[in-house]
């Protein structure tokens, strides 16, 4: 960095001084403005939210006050916005020095102190906002993730560079659906996003196989965060917690922080949803072409009579451990094609077979943990299209892997399941109002 500043940056020094005597006060006319808003932006947040009987009076004697600064401002300021994208190759200094920004500034910025956010590495793809006012440049913003944006302010004097956190907006809502033929298109009707039936099919892994186990006229409920950024909706955040009724069986997840503090899913009477076994050694994913995504997958009537369970799914879809264990059988013949066979403690072992290739670094005597990748669906050995063979055995017997149990892997006590049934209780009776549009209950800024 110092080797090109020294290199290519008289030119700049000179425009960008000249340019600034002139056009000072209007920099100083943005940084009012820029007061203001944010005066402004404080009062709004200032505000309670939910009673708002007390409001008017105060309401009215700060905006009296706001009024003058913004009148003074004559004519008034409209900076202009750019949107730019950073390139491979980019660096901080060729872009604020096209911007026309001096050495000595770039150095300062390159050098400020900002938290943990190191100014001078870019990353390609992000986006950045140039704020100029009269053709000259006033702000430079730039993100270096999802949570927070760097603004760089151009005034009379150095930059002044700050680290906040991108406002989004929260909403909480609860909503629910019903599956007719899939559980993508349940979540479609209450015009959600695919992503949703996925997160929903990772809460309840080790309890629901999303492949086989879904009935016409089951059932959902969600208490999920949505996440806007200027009314546009970003992403999903957290699903507080979620209800499914699946065969006419109920499972229900709640989000919770546990005892070792990591945040986990846990049922109704605080034990955790994770399990020794994982139901299905597929992630569930909308099935690409070739497989009708909108129908539920055909359930074949030969589960037992082969031993195993035959998953239709596209060549190359990952395959998943169900669960720790160690790779005790790698190896290619005509019938099984691919298979690998891992045991997992002195009782059980899993098999999968037919595969396109297994993943790398698996090997006979590779510990593998539950949901590691350890190969690909295809159509090796004797089968007539990409599909994976799944079997469980206990005591190298084979067992229908849907009539394991296992015993959860750890329950809250003590203090903790005392807030975990507080928390529990309330985010029951927020999942009891939904209704199949969406309810929104509340919002909360981050
Ligand atoms: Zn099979």
């Amino acid at each position: 960095m110092g080797r090109d500043l020294r290199r290519s940056g008289r030119r700049g020094v000179r425009v960008v001084n000249s340019g600034e005597r002139r056009r000072t006060p209007v920099r100083i006319r943005y940084l009012l403005l820029l007061f203001a808003s944010l005066a402004l932006m404080w009062v709004s947040t200032s505000e309670p939210g939910t009673d708002k009987s007390d409001l008017p009076e105060n309401r009215s004697e700060i905006t009296d006050e706001m009024v003058p600064v913004k009148s003074s401002l004559d004519p008034p300021i409209v900076p202009e916005i750019r949107v730019g994208r950073i390139k491979r190759g980019d660096t901080l200094y060729g872009i604020l020095s096209e911007l026309g920004i001096d050495d000595v500034s770039i150095m300062n910025v390159a050098t400020a102190d900002v938290e943990d956010v190191n100014l001078s590495r870019l990353v390609a793809g992000k986006t950045y906002k140039v704020i100029t006012v009269d053709d000259q440049i006033v702000e430079y913003q730039y993100e270096p993730d999802d949570t927070r944006v760097v603004s760089i302010m151009f005034g009379d004097s150095e930059p002044d560079v700050r680290v906040s956190s991108i406002p989004y907006e929260i909403e909480t809502l609860s909503l629910s659906g019903t599956i007719e033929d899939s559980l993508f298109g349940a979540v479609e009707k209450i015009r959600e996003k695919p992503s949703l039936a996925l997160d929903l099919s990772e809460i309840f892994a080790w309890q629901i196989d999303f492949f086989r186990d879904l009935r016409k006229g089951d059932t959902f409920t969600v208490l999920l965060e949505k996440v806007y950024r200027d009314g546009k909706f970003v992403k999903y955040g957290d699903i507080l917690a979620a209800k499914f009724i699946n065969a006419g069986k109920e499972y229900s997840a709640f989000l919770f922080s546990g005892s070792d503090g990591g945040r986990d899913y846990f049922d109704r009477e605080g034990g955790s949803l994770r399990k020794q076994f994982l139901k299905a050694p597929l992630r569930f994913r909308r099935i690409s072409s070739g497989y009708t995504g909108r129908r539920l997958h055909p359930v074949t009537g030969r589960i037992v009579a082969h031993r195993g369970i035959d998953y239709a799914a596209s060549a190359r879809t990952p395959v998943r451990s169900i669960g720790d264990g160690k790779i005790v059988l790698k190896k290619k013949d005509s019938v099984n094609g691919r298979i690998l066979k891992v045991r997992h403690n002195s009782v059980y072992s899993s098999a999968y077979a037919h595969m396109r290739a297994f993943a790398s670094g698996i090997k006979v005597g590779t510990r593998v943990r539950q949901g590691q990748i350890i190969g690909y669906v295809g159509k090796s050995g004797r089968t007539t299209g990409p599909h994976l063979h799944f079997a469980m055995y206990r005591n190298g017997r084979y067992v229908n892997p849907g009539s394991v149990k296992v015993p959860r892997a750890s329950t809250l006590a003590g203090e903790k399941m005392e807030t975990f049934r507080f928390i529990r209780d309330d985010r029951d009776a927020l999942l009891k109002k939904a209704g199949t549009h969406g309810m929104v209950l509340g919002e909360a800024g981050r």
